[in-house]
């Protein structure tokens, strides 16, 4: 049947089995490394469920440790918000958070070792020549007129680096490899370079910073991971990686295995495209509900549940390429919002219906259900006036056949209430609808109307009693499938001018005074969240989480 079960294929995860049932690991330690130079989004969810939910599963621990090699462009606030995501999603790393700054002192002294050895050089060439120097694919690089320093010369030089005696660019420190490999990353890569930057962690104290090679594997190996998980793209790292890890008196030798990272269509993952979005204020910062961010999507209404069932969903290989539907993560949310959002009714289109035969004083409050299948969720009140909102979407003046909405002369049952029949379109002087005159069968509650059956069943809300709401009604970002195909800012081209559309409407009146992240159905309209940010400043303001009509459902029903 559906692919809707819990465990799709997790390669990762069964190699991990297997090595734990030969006895070949004790204690499984994963790692999730961010650099703290954006927000989270849905594709490090991936990476954080793998990393978090194998130390799970097998009794280990995980760290978090922030990638911090490149001060410019790192910020605390980023380090702060990835901390609160990742405690939102609902992991806990083990012991403190990390920072590979703290290790800056033992890798400077492991590049001190390497110098030593004679398997480390200071490089006086320039960034474009270092990069001419290397080579292509098909051709060989050349070595460096400063490879062949002696060891007391690149000490000198490293430490006065390290001390700030020269401009940035105007040295590094490199390994000493093979210029000639097939592997380019293992041509004299660089470790160390010139940066009179301030550290967010660090201040002033370092005057030269390791690279993102030279930092990683090392870290991985003092903290005592044994399974350093990664995307792709760092396959062709892995000769270095391990390289550091033969040439350095390291503590442990921790495993690299790479999995394919996640595309989601009409979504882009890329830190860096996202921020230009924020910075060009596109969006409403990196939590805008529109975001793939895990604060945008939290924003938006997702639960942490619905993300974890999600990243289970669409399992983790090595197969690359792959664009993954997202109306997968539409299903996941829908999924958990069908089973535990509480009920409402709310008019996104106001049209006023005047109910005839209802007395003005007239008040009638039915009591329903907070959920259809939820007892726990209590009940809810709903006043009956002479005057109501129903949605403007649910007439038509000249219905086609399979309208079972209103329309004049026809009937429709009011949501729990009354069959009522409209009976007079009223217009004004420009002819646009302005009211519904519509009269109430009184013998038709819970039960069906005599001699005829009354197919459509409409949401209303009471006229005297229905609270004025915001309601933003999101849609995808991008009109094209792989907004992020091509280069740098063509993605900017296939915004989608309607990813966002703002409505007032009219809520029912228990909407008054709900708490920020409230998730609710309005019922015939879909999932929505109050928003985190007006709520707070007391205004209603319900963003649309997803529609209700379930594609990926119907996707899976075929197969
Ligand atoms: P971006 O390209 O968005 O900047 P990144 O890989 O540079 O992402 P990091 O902060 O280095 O961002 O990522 C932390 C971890 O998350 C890494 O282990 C990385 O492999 C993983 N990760 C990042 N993007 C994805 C993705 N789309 N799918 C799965 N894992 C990802
Ligand atoms: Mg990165």
């Amino acid at each position: 049947m559906s692919n809707d079960s819990t465990s799709a294929p997790n390669f990762i995860r069964n190699q991990i089995r297997e090595e734990v049932d030969a006895g070949k690991v004790e204690t499984i330690v994963t790692r999730f490394p961010p650099e703290p130079n954006g927000f989270l989004h849905i594709g490090h969810a991936k990476s954080i469920c793998l990393n978090f939910g194998l130390a799970e599963q097998f009794g280990g621990g995980c760290h978090l440790r922030f990638d911090d090699t490149n001060p410019a462009k790192e910020e605390q606030a980023y380090i702060d918000a990835i901390k609160e995501d990742v405690a939102w999603l609902g992991f806990q790393w083990a012991g403190e958070v990390r920072f590979a700054s703290d290790y800056f002192g033992q890798l400077y002294a492991w590049a001190q070792h390497l110098v030593r050895e004679g398997k480390a050089y200071v490089d006086d060439l320039s960034p474009d020549e270092i990069r001419e120097y290397r080579g292509t694919l098909t051709e060989p690089g050349r070595p460096s007129p400063y490879r062949e320093r002696s060891v007391d010369e690149n000490l000198d030089l490293l430490e006065r680096m390290r001390i700030g005696e020269f401009a940035e660019g105007e040295k590094v420190l490199r390994a000493k490899i093979d210029m000639a490999s097939p592997n380019i990353n293992l041509r004299d890569p660089i470790l160390y370079r010139i940066r009179h930057a301030s550290h967010h962690q660090t201040g002033d104290k370092w005057k030269i910073y390791p690279s993102y090679d030279f930092t990683h594997g090392q870290s991985d190996a003092i903290e005592g991971v044994t399974h350093s998980i990664c995307t792709l793209e760092f396959e062709d790292h892995r000769p270095l990686y391990e390289w550091f890890l033969d040439n350095l008196p390291v503590p442990c030798k921790p495993r690299q295995i790479e999995f394919a990272r996640l595309n989601l269509n009409y979504t882009l993952t890329s830190k860096r495209k996202l921020k230009l979005l924020v910075d060009e204020g596109i969006v409403d910062g990196w939590d805008d509900p529109r975001m793939p961010t895990i604060s945008g999507m939290r924003r938006r209404g997702y639960t942490p549940a619905s993300i974890r069932k999600f990243c289970e969903m669409i399992g983790v290989t090595r197969a690359d390429g792959g664009l993954v539907d997202i109306a997968m993560l539409y299903h996941a949310i829908r999924a958990d919002l069908e089973d535990n959002a509480p009920r409402a009714m709310c008019v996104l289109k106001p049209l006023k219906v005047v109910l005839t035969n209802v007395p003005a004083d007239h008040e009638e409050v039915f009591e329903v259900p907070g959920h259809p299948a939820r007892d726990d969720m209590g009940m809810r009140k709903l006043p009956l006036t002479r005057e109501i909102w129903i949605d403007a979407d649910d007439f038509m003046e000249e219905p086609p056949k399979k309208f079972f909405r209103l329309a004049p002369g026809k009937e429709v049952r009011l949501r729990n209430a009354y069959v009522i029949r409209c009976d007079e379109v009223i217009k004004n002087a420009a002819g646009e609808i302005e009211a519904l005159h519509c009269s109430v069968d009184f013998d038709t509650l819970g039960k069906n109307p005599e001699g005829r059956k009354v197919k459509g069943v409409i949401h209303w809300v009471s006229a005297a009693h229905g609270v004025p709401v915001e309601v933003r009604l999101y849609d995808n970002l991008f009109q094209v499938e792989s907004p992020d195909k091509d280069k740098d800012t063509d993605f900017l081209a296939h915004l989608n001018p309607e990813s966002l559309v703002t409505l007032e409407g009219i809520g029912e009146p228990g909407l008054a005074g709900v708490s920020p992240e409230t998730r609710l159905q309005f019922e015939r309209v879909g999932y929505f969240c109050t928003d985190r940010h007006a709520c707070r400043d007391g205004r209603l303001v319900f963003n649309r989480t997803v529609g209700l009509k379930d594609s990926w459902a119907k996707i899976q029903k075929k197969d």
